[in-house]
């Protein structure tokens, strides 16, 4: 079997940067959906984020997602990435990068400022429940605003060529 390279395989990561970036939209019958590559480090060229806290975002931001009066109805997914650079973010809709910077915002904001217990995580509600780090999932956060988030422009919006 011929292997087709994948759609977010094709990005440049030796030009991406931190930013909000549209990685597909896909059509099923009448349904669309946009993926959100929200990308967090320098890819290749920062350290990636540690499994704890990437895990601790997780949490707090699908918590956040589900309980916006907004958008808890359009979503449908948001994880880690593998390589752990970022999270992937999957919404109903056609959407762009601009139309979820408020979103975004809000939610970073939200794990920034979480003080308590990590929703879902007991043993009952989530498969390693005890790897989860707050206070480095806080400090990603306000990095991420205060880098990227509060002051985005196009080329944090759109893939770099
Ligand atoms: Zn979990």
């Amino acid at each position: 079997m011929e292997l087709q390279k994948i759609a977010s395989f094709t990005v440049n990561h030796l030009k991406l940067e931190p930013g909000i970036y549209v990685s597909r939209v896909d059509h099923f019958g009448d349904v669309t959906l946009t993926t959100f590559d929200l990308r967090m480090t320098a890819p290749n060229r920062e350290p990636v984020m540690n499994t704890a806290e990437l895990h601790t975002i997780e949490h707090l931001g699908a918590t956040f997602l589900r309980n916006n009066k907004m958008w808890q109805d359009r979503v449908v997914y948001f994880g880690p990435m593998g390589c752990r650079t970022g999270n992937y973010m999957i919404l109903e809709g056609d959407l762009t990068s601009k139309d979820v910077v408020p979103l975004v915002t809000e939610m970073f904001e939200f794990i920034r400022d979480f003080e308590g217990e990590i929703p879902g995580a007991a043993a009952k509600d989530c498969g390693n429940y005890l790897d989860q780090n707050l206070g480095m999932a806080k400090w990603l956060a306000k990095r991420y605003l205060d880098h990227t988030l509060y002051n985005i422009t196009e080329d944090h919006l759109v893939y770099p060529q």
